[in-house]
C-alpha cells in the first residue's frame, strides 16, 4: 500500500490523499483552500479557473500524481462529506481522471453536483450516490471495496471512508466529532468502528484540529441550548432580529428555525449559499424546516424583502450569510449601506458561528463587528460549538479502530504534532507507527 499525501497536510483545507494498491489508485477528497472562497464566488459571481486556482494554491497540487505516474491509474474518487475544503476542488480537477467514478453519500453528492454546475465545466465521471454504512464494490476492480461509515460532524451525511484491500484496510477520518447527543440524525456508528478495529486497520489518516484541546468541544445539544438563551436575551420586541451561521450546517439551521418559530415572526433565509445547501437538503428529504421558511437568493428579491423588513422589523426574523465577514455576503452589504435595510440602535444580530482563524477572516469580522456596534446593534457572538472533536474524540477513534499506522492531516505543523503526542500516549512511535508528512510525500507500508 502506497499513500501520497497530496494536499491538506500542511494547512487546513485543500484536502486530498491518494492511495495505490497494485496498479490501481484511489483518491480521497479534493477541496478548496481558502475558507469562505466559494461564498465569495457565489455572491459576486466571480469565475475561477484551474490556472488561477493553482496560482493562488486554492486547490490541491495533484500534479504530483503526474510526476509519480499515478494519474492514469486513478480508478475511483471518494468524497467524505460536503464541506468545501473536501469537495470544491474536484469540479476543477475531475476531468484529469475522466474514467474514475465519484462516490459519496446523498447530501455530499447533491452539493458536489451543485458546485460543478456553478463552474460550467462539463463532467465525464460517473457519479455514484451511496448510503452511509454500506460496503460497495468498485466496477472493474477485483478484491477492493469501499465502505462509508456514518459519523457526526457539522453537515449532513458525513462519513469515514474505508478502503478494504488485499493489503489491509485504509481508513480516512476527515472530518468528524463524536457527538453522542446529536439533535438531528443518527450518532456515530461506534459498533462498526469497533468491528473494523478487530479486523485490523493498516493506515489511518486522522484530522488533527483541536488535538491539543483536552476539554470536550461540546455537542450540538449544547449549541441548541445556547441558541435558546440567545433568543431569550432579545429585549426590544419591536427590534430587528438577524442570525447568521454556516450555510451547510443543516442541523444548526434546524435548531435556529425551531427557536425562531417561538418569536412568531416570519422566517426569511437570505443569501445564495444558504439557498444552495438548503435546496440540497430538501432534494434528499433531510430538511425538516422546508415549510417554515422563505428563501431569497437573488439581489432584487433580497433587496425587496429587506425594504419590507426596514419598515416592519418586528414582523420578520432573518437568517443570513456573512458570519465570516465575507465580501458581498448579506451582512457585508448591510454594513456598507448597500441595502434598503439599515441596522439601528437596539437591533439584534446573533453569530451562531466562530471566526475561522485565518488573517482574512479575523480582520473581516473585526471590521464588521465594529461597524455594527457603532450602529448600536446588540451583538451576540460565538453562539456555537465546533464541528471538530477535541483530544477525546481523537483518542476514542484510535482506541476503536486501532490502526497500525497514523498520519495526521487537516492542520498546520503544530496541530499535527499535537496529534502525534496523542498517538504517543497511546503507544505509537514517531517515524515508525506515526508519521509527520508534507504535501506531496509518498509513503510505502
Ligand atoms: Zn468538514
Amino acid at each position: 500500500m502506497e499513500v501520497c499525501t497530496v494536499g491538506g497536510f500542511e494547512e487546513v483545507g485543500k484536502n486530498m490523499t491518494a492511495v495505490k494498491i497494485g496498479e490501481d489508485v484511489f483518491l480521497f477528497d479534493c477541496g478548496f483552500f481558502l475558507p469562505g472562497v466559494i461564498e465569495l464566488q457565489e455572491e459576486a459571481s466571480i469565475e475561477y479557473t484551474v490556472k488561477g486556482l493553482r496560482r493562488v494554491g486554492g486547490i490541491p497540487d495533484d500534479r504530483i500524481l503526474d510526476k509519480i505516474g499515478w494519474t492514469k491509474k486513478v480508478k475511483a474518487i471518494f468524497l467524505s462529506h460536503a464541506h468545501l475544503d473536501h469537495v470544491a476542488g474536484l469540479p476543477f480537477l475531475a476531468d484529469r481522471y475522466p474514467n474514475a467514478p465519484i462516490y459519496g453519500t446523498p447530501f455530499t453528492m447533491k452539493v458536489f453536483e451543485s458546485l460543478y454546475k456553478d463552474t460550467k465545466i462539463a463532467l465525464r465521471n460517473p457519479l455514484k450516490i451511496i448510503d452511509s454504512n454500506s460496503i460497495n464494490p468498485i466496477p472493474g476492480i477485483k478484491d477492493i471495496r469501499v465502505e462509508f461509515v456514518h459519523t457526526t460532524h457539522s453537515t449532513l451525511d458525513c462519513t469515514f471512508v474505508v478502503l478494504h484491500t488485499p493489503e489491509g484496510k485504509f481508513f480516512y477520518a476527515l472530518d468528524y466529532k463524536f457527538d453522542d447527543t446529536p439533535t438531528f440524525g443518527a450518532g456515530p456508528n461506534y459498533d462498526r468502528l469497533a468491528e473494523l478495529g478487530k479486523e485490523e486497520v493498516k493506515v489511518a489518516i486522522i484530522n488533527t484540529l483541536y488535538s491539543g484541546k483536552k476539554e470536550s468541544n461540546g455537542s450540538e445539544k449544547d449549541a441548541d441550548e445556547m441558541l435558546q438563551k440567545a433568543f431569550q436575551k432579545v429585549k426590544d420586541k419591536g427590534s430587528a432580529i438577524f442570525i447568521t451561521t454556516f450555510s451547510s450546517h443543516i442541523e444548526r439551521l434546524t435548531n435556529i428555525v425551531k427557536h425562531a418559530k417561538q418569536t412568531n415572526r416570519e422566517i426569511i433565509f437570505l443569501g445564495r449559499s444558504l439557498a444552495k445547501y438548503v435546496d440540497c437538503a430538501i432534494q434528499i428529504g433531510k430538511c425538516p424546516f422546508r415549510n417554515e421558511i422563505t428563501i431569497m437568493k437573488y439581489r432584487g428579491q433580497v433587496n425587496g424583502i429587506l425594504k419590507k423588513i426596514e419598515s416592519n422589523r418586528d414582523k420578520y426574523l432573518v437568517v443570513c450569510t456573512g458570519h465570516q465577514g465575507e465580501k458581498n455576503s448579506i451582512l457585508d452589504r448591510i454594513s456598507k449601506g448597500e441595502t434598503p435595510f439599515k441596522f439601528r440602535q437596539g437591533d439584534n444580530l446573533i453569530f451562531s458561528s466562530s471566526v475561522i482563524p485565518t488573517e482574512v477572516n479575523i480582520e473581516a469580522r473585526k471590521q464588521l463587528d465594529l461597524k455594527f456596534r457603532k450602529m448600536g446593534v446588540d451583538l451576540q457572538v460565538d453562539v456555537h460549538v465546533h464541528g471538530h472533536g477535541s483530544q477525546e474524540s481523537k483518542k476514542k477513534l484510535i482506541k476503536l479502530i486501532k490502526p497500525k499506522i497514523i498520519i495526521p492531516s487537516h492542520g498546520n505543523r503544530k496541530q499535527e504534532e499535537e496529534l502525534i503526542c496523542v498517538a504517543n500516549e497511546l503507544g505509537y512511535k514517531l517515524g515508525e507507527t506515526s508519521h509527520l508528512v508534507s504535501n506531496g510525500d509518498v509513503l510505502k507500508f
